[in-house]
């Protein structure tokens, strides 16, 4: 049982752990776990179960954070490879504007000089019709001063016929022309400048010994001059400026840039493609300024480190991670595993679990508890646990209360509860509180029925302690209740005493009508003995036909007294299946502490008292005396003796000649025991047959009795016969039949010259079993004669059914017949005749008189027995008896 508590527990610390999801905070984390009904398989196989381990989570977890961060990574190079492209190109833009407005810059300041000249009236009057070289040369005018303020190459005046009439290069005096010196489409210039009167100047790139060149051109036409010549005739000014190194560079440095060259670019560099009035391409290229690219030099590292700095984060935390993952996953596989182990526990197991708020409401019943009590759970959950179990409150908080080394072991609390059919059913609560962070939140607890249990036990102890047939206490309860009763110390004032009830001759109730009439029997008498007695009487069977009735306290009534009530009590007869039979009992009776105070010395004594009145004839009771004790020593010792003399050689047999009352003669004799007894004496069988039968010692006594007889007969003169007494016992063993069949074979004596004396009691015994070894013995070719006829049970009619070959009238009739008795005398006549109807001999025995003898002849008994006629002797005295008929009378005839 606390072995589900322990899971329980364990299952709270591993879904803490775990943090697993709880659907209701309100009922017990443990039982959240599990779907409350029904139980689910444990391990769910599915595939979307298998999707949600926290490993592959996790894997899944890392892989998508990686294709993220790897994403975000090359979003943010593109991004960044993107503004460093627009801002590298923006600044091209820059740079190119740049140095285009530089360029117009300059060619604007040119066309201002340029228009100033042209306009400048005294240059007209020095250039046209002809160039006054002179002026021209002169300072100021239009050579070096021009050329070098305004950064010139070269100033020329060209006539209407397109010569050059006037030129001042720089560097060389020689004569140019400029139509030559300045590359491609200068005379359409020069004609659009005649053409189109609204034009005052053109400018136009050129180029000039393989240097791009701008190239001015205005029609020169002075203001303060009238009667000007018609536009075709006018001279043209132009100025040449190239684009020299120098010049770019200063160009260049005014527009902000660096090195600007002319000439084909090289690859990373900057570049500007300027087309000359024929269409040629001048490049200028330039120390182009990445911004974008400086951008870049900047950023990619930076990303690159932070992607790798992530990376290695990354990688360390998907080990955790993965770590962290696959220990969840085996904590929740344990977990699992625990559960199942505790489902399994509580579906096995007959209890049921329960909990309850620290109010003790309920607040979760198991399955079970539907199962076990027939109750629905749903009406119990919110009732407090008290209305739901009856136990006891004290109790209840001594098992709250344990120090925390008893707490594994939760102590069981009887209790009761009704099932749903209203009966009380008793069980073990087992609980535990419930702390969370040091309060009690509640209790939890199971609850095993162990009514069944207390019934099974129960029914047990009363099986251990009842006989099942009279439902008596047994003798165990017997011997528990006598210790008891013996402990509180019986007085002569309050004594304890036992009466021992034995019932005479059950044996045969049992044998003659079977073992369940017998059983009925018992039933009755166990009754009887309950409506006889007070019910303070103990009475007890103490096994077989057996009982013991056991008083106590001081108002006992006398012994004597209630000793003859039992026997009339039980002398009714009982009828059992219409069929009426009387049964009678002896009692021995012991008192304590009269006679001791020890259980089994008391039970002992009781058994010798009723061995006493057994002996004195039954139906009868015996209070235990001293006396009877040392009896029964003596009856052991003389037992004792018997084996050693058996050994010894003490046995000795004499013989009682046997006559026939007609003749006169000795027909047979009868071989009578005698045991000479070292400090006893010579010993009569009538003190130790029955102590030999009660041993079983008579088996081996008869057989030398047996042997010994045979032998004894077969030296005898004349072929008499030898009668042998064969005791009850030997009729209830099966060698009997073996035993007489190896004498005989041993002694060779004619069979017919053995004659086996059996007394009444063997029928009684087992009439079916007797009358078959009869037979049996018979075969083998001995006499039967039936001893003490009359004593017992016999009836003449059943003589008839059993094979004697003669009858022994016993002693006691013969007795009377000198005072002659005539009832006697007609029983005698009777069994003569019998006899004779039977053709079975007739003796009597014990005949001590002249009378008596006389008598018996008158009656026509065949043969007699007794002390008149001779007294058992030794052999020697039987031979001298033959030898004396031998000589008197011969032989005789018959
Ligand atoms: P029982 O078979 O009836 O034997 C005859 C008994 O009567 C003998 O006593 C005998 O001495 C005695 N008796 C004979 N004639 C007279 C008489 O005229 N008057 C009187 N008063 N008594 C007479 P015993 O020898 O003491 O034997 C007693 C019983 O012991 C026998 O009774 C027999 O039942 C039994 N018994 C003796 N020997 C054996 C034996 O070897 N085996 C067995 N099983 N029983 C034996
Ligand atoms: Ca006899
Ligand atoms: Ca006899």
């Amino acid at each position: 049982m606390p072995h589900i508590v322990w899971f329980g527990v364990l299952a709270i610390e591993m879904a803490e752990k775990v943090d697993i999801k709880q659907p209701d905070s309100r009922l017990p984390t443990r039982l959240l776990t599990m779907p409350m009904s029904p139980l689910p398989p444990v391990i769910n196989k599915d595939e979307s179960f298998r999707s949600q381990t926290h490993t592959e989570l996790a894997q899944r977890s890392v892989l998508i954070f990686t294709v993220l961060m790897l994403s975000m990574f090359a979003l943010a190079g593109a991004v960044t490879s993107y503004i460093a492209w627009s801002l590298n190109a923006q600044a091209v833009t820059q740079d190119e504007q740049a140095v285009r407005s530089t360029l117009d810059a300059r060619k604007k300041s040119t066309a201002a000089t340029l228009l100033d000249y042209a306009s400048w009236d005294e240059n007209y009057v020095h250039i046209y019709p002809a160039v006054d070289i002179t002026w021209a040369r002169g300072k100021d005018k239009l050579a070096g001063s021009l050329l070098s303020q305004f950064g010139l190459d070269g100033v020329l005046v060209i006539d209407s016929a397109n010569n050059t009439s006037y030129a001042f290069i720089k560097g060389t005096s020689d004569p140019v022309d400029a139509l030559s010196w300045i590359e491609g489409g200068l005379p359409a210039m020069l004609d659009q400048l005649r053409n189109s009167p609204k034009i005052t100047y053109l400018q136009g790139f050129y180029q000039v010994s393989g240097l791009p060149t701008i190239v001015s051109a205005a029609l020169v036409h002075p203001n303060g001059i009238d009667n000007l010549p018609d536009r075709s005739q006018l001279p043209v000014i132009v100025f040449v400026e190239r684009l020299d190194q120098e010049k770019l560079t200063s160009i260049g440095a005014a527009s902000g840039i660096n090195q600007l060259k002319a000439g084909p670019a090289a690859l990373d560099n900057a570049s500007l493609v300027i087309s000359d009035q024929l269409g040629v391409p001048f490049q200028l290229h330039w120390n182009f300024e990445r911004p974008g690219s400086t951008l870049l030099k900047v950023m990619l590292p930076l990303l690159f480190i932070t992607a790798l700095v992530l990376y290695l984060i990354l990688t360390r935390l998907k080990g955790r991670s993965l770590r962290t993952a696959a220990l969840i996953d085996s904590s929740r596989e344990a977990l699992e595993h625990s559960e199942a182990r505790f489902r399994d526990v509580a579906e096995a197991s007959s209890n049921w679990i329960w909990e309850t708020n620290a109010r003790r409401e309920l607040i979760y019943l198991s399955d079970r508890f539907a199962t076990n009590t027939g109750l629905n759970i749903r009406d119990w959950l919110g009732k407090s646990l008290e209305e739901l179990i009856d136990f006891s409150e004290t109790e209840f908080q001594e098992n709250l209360y344990q120090t925390p080394e008893s707490a594994g072991n939760p102590k069981a609390l009887e209790c009761f509860y009704m099932d749903h059919k209203g009966r009380k059913r008793i069980g073990h609560l087992y609980f535990r509180p419930v702390w969370t962070e040091d309060v009690l939140s509640g209790y939890r607890g199971t609850l095993s029925d162990i009514t069944d249990e207390m019934e099974a036990h129960a029914h047990y102890e009363h099986l251990s302690k009842y006989d099942p047939l009279t439902q008596l206490p047994n003798r165990t309860y017997m011997y528990q209740y006598l210790k008891e009763q013996l402990a509180h110390g019986p007085t002569p004032e309050s004594p304890l005493t036992i009466f021992y009830l034995d019932l005479d001759d059950f044996k045969h109730v049992n044998d003659t009508q079977g073992h369940g009439f017998g059983d009925q029997v018992l039933i009755e008498v166990a009754d009887r003995l309950r409506r006889c007695m007070a019910s303070s009487v103990f009475i007890a069977r103490q096994g077989g036909d057996e009982f013991v009735l056991v008083l106590t306290g001081q108002r006992q009534p006398n012994t004597a007294v209630l000793a003859e009530c039992l026997l009339a009590c039980l002398s009714a007869p009982i009828t059992v299946d219409d069929l009426e039979v009387r049964v009678s009992v002896s009692i021995g009776i012991v008192q304590a502490p009269a006679h001791g105070v020890i259980k089994g010395e008391l039970l002992r004594f009781a058994d010798i008292a009723l061995y006493e009145a057994k002996g004195a004839g039954r139906n009868t009771w015996r209070l235990y005396d001293s006396a009877m004790n040392e009896r029964l020593v003596q009856r052991q010792q003389i037992e004792e003796d018997l084996r050693a003399a058996l050994v010894r050689d003490e046995l000795r047999l004499v013989f009682q000649p046997r006559f026939s009352i007609q003749s006169g003669r000795i027909i047979g004799a009868e071989a009578l025991v005698r045991w000479s007894h070292p400090t006893r004496g010579l010993l009569s069988p009538a003190v130790f047959i029955p102590i030999a039968e009660q041993s079983g010692l008579v088996v081996p006594l008869s057989d030398w009795v047996l042997r010994k007889a045979c032998l004894e007969a077969l030296k005898w003169q004349e072929p008499i016969f030898v009668s042998v007494n064969l005791s009850c016992i030997e009729f209830q063993r099966n060698d009997l039949v073996e035993r007489i069949r190896s004498i005989l074979s041993e002694t060779r004596i004619d069979p017919a010259r053995l004659e086996l004396e059996i007394t009444e009691s063997v029928m009684l015994d087992n009439a079916e079993s007797a009358l078959a070894l009869m037979h049996e013995l018979k075969m083998l070719g001995v006499k039967l004669s039936m001893d003490d006829f009359g004593t017992g049970y016999s009836s003449l009619s059943y003589l008839s059914q059993y094979p004697f070959d003669g009858i022994k009238i016993d002693r006691s009739f013969v007795m009377s017949l000198s005072e002659g008795d005539t009832s006697n005398q007609a029983i005698i006549k009777a069994i003569v005749a019998l006899g004779k109807a039977l053709s079975m001999s007739v003796t009597a025995e014990g005949v001590e008189t002249a009378e008596q003898l006389k008598a018996l002849g008158i009656l026509s008994c065949d043969q007699a027995q007794g002390f008149l006629l001779g007294r058992p002797f030794p052999v020697e005295h039987l031979v001298e008896q033959l030898g004396q008929q031998l000589a008197l009378n011969g032989t005789p005839q018959d």
